[in-house]
């Protein structure tokens, strides 16, 4: 031990030696210097003290001003200067990987040192993190997987919780968690950063711990409502009547065309085709009263490109950045804007987009200072919210929505909806503009919706399916889940908590006293989705691991079929031609990506997507997904390395349909056909509707009883998202609870009954099958 403890003070000695000498460089004092111009360091010496005497507290200020870059820096920079560095080990949690990686990489460079050196970064399937790392910046998610194998984070002398305000599942969880290590861990630190000013929450949960506020200084900005948009110009509406006539035929062209036509639209389709045929400024007002019933789903394109050309034409040069609801949008938005006159002209107008998928060279891009006479345009997701500072924004255009997962315990269906924000996020949106200048903010809402907001967002506890979470409690073996989350900050409904279990139940992961099974054991280390880790793990038992990694990976990522809105129809041919009879929209995806890598490899890749509207960014992440997973799946000894063993079987359709089938479930709906319609109809008795790209949609009937799919989302009504066909055999097989025992069970059942198999490749697999089970059993 003690020679332990002289290896680490040496290594101490040489860690401050390293950092006095960076800080005397030429580079390290103009670093220091911007830090020092940060709100945070003035507060350094009262932040560390303030540390030092207390278990827990909780830190405030605006975003920007330092919290997540400097906060855990200044402890370490104090533990090496003290010469304790080697003895010290932080973490540092965000609610999203793209954070985690970006500041772990600004505070390395800060420290005048590579990534993987005294900082590092982990996040799910990927990190750079070395044996000198001391400053770990890890997503929520990561810390709550090894708080699994380790319960009492042994070695961590300070965890950092930021951006708690967001209320994400993973911090509520981990605050669960960590509260109850803290009585028996008395010397670890915990410190809560948050941006908005809800601190008394989150102190009186921890016992009144002390609250810290860093005040930060921000310029005005001024918040200009729809109404106020419209009112500053002159157009004039007389009666209430022709509006009615001016919304009645017209679709909002850049509505999906799921939502409804509903008078509400008519008023925005009103508001956008002024905007585009009138400029801003001869744009009219309005009565207070048409206003007040103005609620569009989600906020018109050509509104935006209206505001976005009065800025650039108009206004003072600087940043702007455009909060949308979701990838999706920004880049289709991206599209009608490169096709306009001035906000298309690279010369004029450098449009980025910044979401959770970019690519690392783009991040870049984003904090860089556009060349002279160019207005930088930044389409965000609401992560530019809080977790990302660009600095040089000096206005804000903000739809007032955010794509958030609700869920709906009663119908067990989560909803992906783009939703009105809380009042706390326009706020902190409005406030992106003043980091430089006095800035401008564009609500593009009247006042009075953004009086009816919430003051702040429901927590996701609350509004998310609690599977995977109820899955990692249970691994955590802190008895009954229900128990457990009750001592949340704010605990989710029962019937959410009950749902899950029954869930878990259903696909085998617990057994019928809430036990954690083998199955159960295995899905718990995969940092997949239950559904997912059981397809994995199928996947592997029945050799045919190749395609079922596709399947998974696309899942995880998202569909890399693109369905541009005028193109729809020539998209959806594209995409049916990788469908060839099998009615599977996973199949389609096979096809689809060992169709890119034989291009690849031809040199054709991008003529490939570009002639079948494939997304080449979502086909190469899905290839890193994919290699990820089948090192945790050789890691935890399910597959070999010989890539022939585990796809001994792969060439078997039915068989892959089965293992598809096996992690959807209970993901399922019978096809009803009647005289020339077909329609769907889940286990609970709903009616579901197909997504118009499946490859599904096209046909009017489909040889099979059975559809399984991935994803069940209510828009205005439940839509499945992607889908195969099976057969009963396949589902008498592979659905419901598939475990060694049940498994068994299902095929010496099935004996008898061999002959009657619709499906002569599927009896002759079977008989494959019942041998590598029955192997399997005898081990
Ligand atoms: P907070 O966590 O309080 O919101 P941060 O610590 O993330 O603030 O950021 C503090 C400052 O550091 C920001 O104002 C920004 O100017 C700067 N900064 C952060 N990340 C980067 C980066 N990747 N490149 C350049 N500057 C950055
Ligand atoms: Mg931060």
């Amino acid at each position: 031990r003690s020679v332990m403890e002289k290896i680490l003070q040496r290594k101490s000695i040489r860690m401050r030696n390293f950092q006095r000498s960076w800080q005397e460089s030429p580079e390290g004092v103009k670093m220091l210097e911007l830090r020092k111009s940060l709100p945070a360091y003035k507060e350094k010496e009262r932040l560390l003290a303030a540390i030092a005497r207390n278990q827990v507290i909780v830190i405030s200020g605006e975003t920007g001003c330092g919290k997540t870059t400097q906060l855990p820096q200044f402890v370490l920079e104090s533990e090496i200067e003290s010469g304790r560095g080697a003895f010290c080990n932080i973490i540092c949690t965000q609610p999203r990987r793209i954070s985690a990686m970006a500041v772990a990489e600004r505070v390395s460079t800060e420290r005048g040192e590579n990534l993987g050196e005294s900082v590092g970064y982990k996040v799910r399937l990927e990190g750079i993190k070395g044996k000198d790392t001391h400053l770990l910046f890890c997503t929520s998610g990561i810390l709550l997987r090894r708080l699994l194998s380790d319960r009492n984070l042994n070695g961590v002398t300070h965890v950092f919780v930021d951006e708690i305000h967001e209320r994400g599942m993973n911090e509520d969880f981990l605050l669960i968690v960590l509260k109850d290590l803290l009585s028996r861990r008395r010397d670890l630190r915990l410190i809560l950063m948050s941006a908005t000013l809800n601190a008394e929450l989150f102190s009186s949960y921890f016992g009144g711990a002390p609250t810290i506020h860093i005040p930060g200084f921000t310029h005005p900005v001024r918040a200009h409502f729809l109404e106020d948009i419209l009112e500053r110009s002159g157009y004039k509406l007389t009666s209430s009547n022709q509006l009615d006539d001016y919304g009645q035929d017209r679709v909002w062209k850049t509505q999906r065309q799921l939502l409804p036509r509903k008078r509400k639209n008519q008023i925005t389709t009103l508001v956008e085709d002024a905007l585009k045929h009138s400029s801003f400024e001869t744009y009219g007002s309005r009565t207070r009263d048409s206003l007040a019933n103005w609620n569009p789903d989600c906020t018109g394109f050509n509104l935006i490109e209206a505001v976005l050309c009065h800025i650039c034409r108009k206004e003072r040069p600087g940043a702007v950045l455009v909060f949308m609801t979701g990838w999706d949008d920004i880049s289709c938005l991206k599209d009608q804007l490169k096709a306009h006159p001035l906000l298309g002209d690279p010369n004029r107008v450098l449009l980025l987009a910044c979401h959770g998928s970019m690519a690392t060279s783009e991040q870049r891009l984003i904090f860089e200072k556009p060349p002279p006479n160019v207005q930088k345009v930044v389409l965000a997701t609401n992560m530019a919210e809080a977790s990302i500072t660009i600095n040089d924004i000096v206005f804000v255009v903000d739809c007032g929505k955010a794509k958030e997962t609700t869920y709906d315990a009663l119908n067990n269906t989560p909803c992906l909806l783009p939703s009105w924000i809380s009042k706390a996020s326009a706020r902190q949106r409005r406030g992106r503009a003043g980091r430089v200048q006095p800035g401008e903010c564009y609500h593009l809402y009247p006042r009075c919706v953004y009086d009816a907001f919430a003051d702040y967002q429901l927590p996701e506890l609350l509004r998310t399916p609690l599977n995977s979470l109820c899955l990692q409690i249970k691994s955590l073996q802190v008895g009954s889940i229900g128990e457990f989350l009750s001592a949340a900050l704010q605990p989710p409904e029962p019937l959410a908590v009950d749902n899950a279990v029954e869930f878990l139940k259903m696909i085998g992961a617990l057994d019928g006293n809430e036990n954690l099974t083998d199955l159960g054991r295995y899905l718990s280390m995969l940092p997949v989705d239950p559904k997912l880790g059981k397809m994995l793990i199928m996947g592997a038992v029945f050799r045919c691991i190749d395609p079922v990694l596709t399947v998974v990976a696309g899942l995880s990522v998202r569909d890399p079929f693109l369905l541009p809105q005028e193109k729809k129809d020539l998209a959806g041919t594209a995409k049916s031609r990788f469908s060839a009879k099998d009615y599977s929209d996973h199949m389609a995806l096979v096809r689809a990506y060992e169709g890119w890598k034989d291009a690849e490899r031809e040199g054709s890749a991008y003529e490939y997507c570009w002639r079948n509207f494939l997304s080449a960014q979502t086909l190469q992440a899905i290839h890193s997904l994919r290699r990820q997973f089948s090192y945790i799946l050789k890691d935890s000894g399910l597959i070999d390395s010989d890539a022939n063993t585990n796809n001994s079987l792969s060439h078997n359709q039915s068989l892959v349909r089965g293992i598809i089938c096996s992690g959807l479930f209970p993901g399922i709906s019978s096809v009803v056909h009647r005289e020339n319609s077909m329609s769907f109809k889940t286990m609970d008795d709903g009616q579901v509707l197909l997504y118009a790209n499946s490859v599904n949609a096209k046909y009017q009937t489909i040889p099979y009883p059975w559809m399984v799919f991935g994803e069940k989302v209510k828009v205005n009504a439940v839509f499945i998202r992607d889908s195969t066909g099976v057969s009963d055999s396949i589902l008498i097989l592979f659905g419901g609870a598939v475990t060694k025992g049940s498994m068994a069970g299902h095929l010496k059942m099935l004996d008898g009954y061999i002959d009657f198999f619709m499906d002569p490749s599927l009896s002759e697999c079977y008989l494959q099958l019942k041998e590598e089970f029955d192997k399997l059993i005898q081990q």
